[in-house]
């Protein structure tokens, strides 16, 4: 999917579905993450899979853990075929710690260390309060803020303790103005950003470094489609955030590779928010938005 580019705007290459790019042009060095290992959950689509590949452009080895293995498989042999690199596709509930052990445990025992972690996997769809079930609120919590801290927990105790590593959690701004529709991500991602900053001072000692990401309208995405994508772009909808466009999944990437990687040795605690100014400025219409999900079917 291509955004307008602007005189002086170099945007990284992107492609709006889940497939590997058909070009890349390296802005770090290429060997950044050599013989590395990361762990990323959700990895199998979205802006997960685009983390996966540029980790892996950079000399990174990759485990993708998510529910559907069948996806996951079919990412790996992608992802493997771009960049030369390994891929592990592993099936992980992060609701479920005793899941998340166990691939844990396969990793290491098949790629033999972990360097870093991301926590990508999140469910999300579009609800006013009033009709969002009891359940849907507590699943999302659930996926989004227990599965962080599950992953973190346990790639913690298994690995990170003994040898440093790395976190990046993939954040959001819907709760810094509480976004309409948005309470179950919103209220989650909050957490996880105050979880960010807590386990970035408890594990600091242990040469951990926890920090995040938060995307704006991200091109190419499931949430992107959800929020009414195209149909919203053609709209000029993006005109009122200050660079006048969404985002796309490989600039997401090499904020998550700026903070997974020695570029940013210094940085912990922080959130790297990459949404083009938009919280700052677009509208948070509630009847604008209601109007965008009565016309889809807004479950999980
Ligand atoms: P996506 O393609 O739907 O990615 C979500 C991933 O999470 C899927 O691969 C899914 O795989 C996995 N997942 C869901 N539930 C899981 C569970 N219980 N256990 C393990 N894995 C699970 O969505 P995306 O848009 O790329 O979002 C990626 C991240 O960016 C999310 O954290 C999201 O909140 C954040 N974000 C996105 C945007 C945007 O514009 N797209 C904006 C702000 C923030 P399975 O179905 O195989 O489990």
């Amino acid at each position: 999917m291509a955004e307008p580019q602007r005189k002086g705007e170099l945007l990284p290459e992107d492609v709006g579905t889940d497939d590997c790019l058909t070009s890349y042009t390296h802005i770090y060095s290429p060997d950044l993450l050599k013989d590395q290992v990361a762990f990323i959950t959700g990895g199998g689509s979205g802006i997960g899979l685009r983390i996966a590949e540029i980790f892996m452009r950079h000399g990174c080895d990759t485990v993708i853990a998510s529910r559907n293995m069948d996806k996951l498989k079919e990412a790996a042999q992608k992802l493997s075929a771009v960049s030369g690199c390994r891929c592990l596709p592993l099936c992980v509930d992060v609701r479920q710690p005793e899941s998340i052990a166990a691939a844990v445990d396969e990793t290491l025992k098949q790629l033999g260390r972990i360097d870093i972690l991301i926590n990508n996997a999140a469910g999300n769809f579009l609800c006013p309060a009033t009709a969002l079930s009891f359940n849907a609120f507590k699943t999302v919590m659930e996926i989004d803020t227990m599965g962080t801290f599950n992953t973190s927990k346990v790639v913690y105790e298994k690995w990170f303790k003994d040898h440093g590593g790395n976190i990046v959690n993939i954040s959001a701004t819907l709760g810094y103005r509480g976004q309409a529709l948005q309470v179950h991500a919103g209220s989650a991602k909050a957490a996880n950003d105050a979880m960010t900053k807590h386990l970035a001072v408890e594990w600091g000692p242990s040469g951990v470094r926890v920090n995040a990401v938060a995307p704006g309208p991200i091109s190419g995405t499931e949430g992107f489609r959800r929020l009414g994508g195209l149909r919203v772009e053609a709209a000029g909808v993006f005109q009122s955030i200050p660079l006048q466009r969404a985002g796309n999944k490989t600039e997401m990437a090499h904020c998550t590779l700026f903070l997974a990687s020695r570029a940013s040795s210094y940085v912990t605690g922080a959130i790297l928010v990459a949404d083009g100014g938009s919280w700052l400025t677009s509208a948070n219409d509630v009847s604008m938005l209601l109007g965008i999900a009565s016309s889809k079917s807004a479950k999980l």
